[in-house]
């Protein structure tokens, strides 16, 4: 029996009054209890005085000369967080698929502090609900009218940090009867929290995983996110391998390139090698300007690859076999690339 079931009857509902439920909320999205047609009026009642059903405002929608749309949402707790809808062209996506990506928060700030990443600098607030992660795609679906097609976890927070509430909402946005999107145009990013990717790989119908690599040596990787003295490169590598043998879904790569720190022809042989552990492709990542945050430490002196470096560091890997991608820097002239997410709303 589902939570929402038990509830019901332990409040002398019928159990299956959830589904019907479930059909108000995520099928025809209504916006009020008023509407929902199939339950009673003692239902309605009920509903109406335990439960709301928006949990996010949009407080501000800002729009990048690249297509990119970034959302700022109000959390009834006054919190904050962001989502980034990016459409295939500015991906370098063939438009002809009509792709159009939602990149989702999973948590108010983050605990991982990585060097580069201005959510980090905010540290952790909380976690999201389930329907905080849920209600950003179906705002966004409502404010433009367009159909997202792909969900990806590299907003603000580390979503495995948050695993049980992003299983959760994955389960309502696949479910049969809400049909938001398919489990396999979900992607999970992750800096690298190894039991959790092994948890991952057990849930039904897994989904894509993604990992922030950023280099393959556990110096640099230590000097740059925090989380990979806890588990180094030979336990991810390891917990990837067990990913991929339970799931049989490739792993994509993620790899911001410096200037001089992960960028010599000795990192691309390592991260040919380490690529080819299981079926993969790698993201090449520009770093994106952080110095908004006043970064001190090993952070301030963290320089961008030029462009001519990364074309190099990218033939360097094509030679080498990878299956090699270069991420175009979206949204960025509003804040809202990679690891730029969410700093404008501290307040
Ligand atoms: N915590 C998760 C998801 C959030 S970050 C994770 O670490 O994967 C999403 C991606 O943006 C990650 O690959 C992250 O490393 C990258 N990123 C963070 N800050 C960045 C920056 N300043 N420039 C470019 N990419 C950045």
């Amino acid at each position: 029996m589902s939570e929402h079931e038990e509830f019901l009857l332990e409040n002398s509902f019928e159990k299956f009054r959830a589904s019907q439920i479930f059909t108000h909320l995520y099928k025809h999205r209504f916006q009020s209890f008023s509407e929902f047609f199939l339950v009673s009026q003692e239902l309605r009642n009920f509903l109406n005085e335990n439960f709301i059903i928006n949990s996010l405002f949009p407080e501000n929608i800002q729009y990048s000369k690249d297509g990119t749309t970034k959302f700022l949402f109000r959390l009834n707790d006054g919190a904050a967080i962001e989502s980034v809808l990016i459409p295939a062209e500015t991906l370098d996506e063939d438009p002809k698929l009509k792709r159009l990506t939602l990149c989702v928060s999973s948590q108010v700030g983050c605990a991982l502090n990585c060097s580069f990443c201005a959510t980090g600098k905010l540290g952790y607030k909380r976690n999201l609900e389930p329907s905080e992660i849920v209600d950003q795609v179906l705002q966004v679906e409502k404010e433009t009218q367009k159909k997202i097609s792909n969900i990806v976890f590299m907003g603000m927070g580390e979503p495995l940090h948050n695993l049980e509430n992003v299983v959760k909402a994955i389960d309502i946005l696949s479910n049969s009867v809400s049909k938001i999107i398919s489990r396999k145009k979900i992607t999970i990013s992750t800096a690298g929290i190894v039991p959790k990717i092994i948890e991952l790989a057990d849930i039904p119908k897994p989904v894509k995983l993604a990992i922030s690599l950023h280099s393959t040596t556990n110096g640099v990787r230590q000097k740059i996110m925090p989380i990979a003295k806890k588990w180094n490169i030979q336990d991810l590598r390891k917990s990837i391998v067990e990913y991929y043998r339970k799931t049989n879904i490739p792993i994509t790569y993620e790899y911001i390139l410096f200037d001089g720190l992960n960028n010599s022809l000795d990192d691309a042989k390592r991260l040919a090698k380490f690529s080819r552990t299981v079926p993969s492709k790698v993201n090449i990542i520009p770093f994106h300007d952080i110095s908004f945050t006043n970064p001190t430490g090993f952070a301030k002196d963290l320089k961008p690859a030029s462009r001519d470096q990364i074309q190099k560091f990218v033939e360097q890997l094509k030679h080498l076999g990878v299956n090699v991608y270069v991420r175009t820097s979206s949204g960025e002239d509003i804040d809202a690339a990679c690891g730029q997410l969410a700093y404008s709303i501290k307040s």
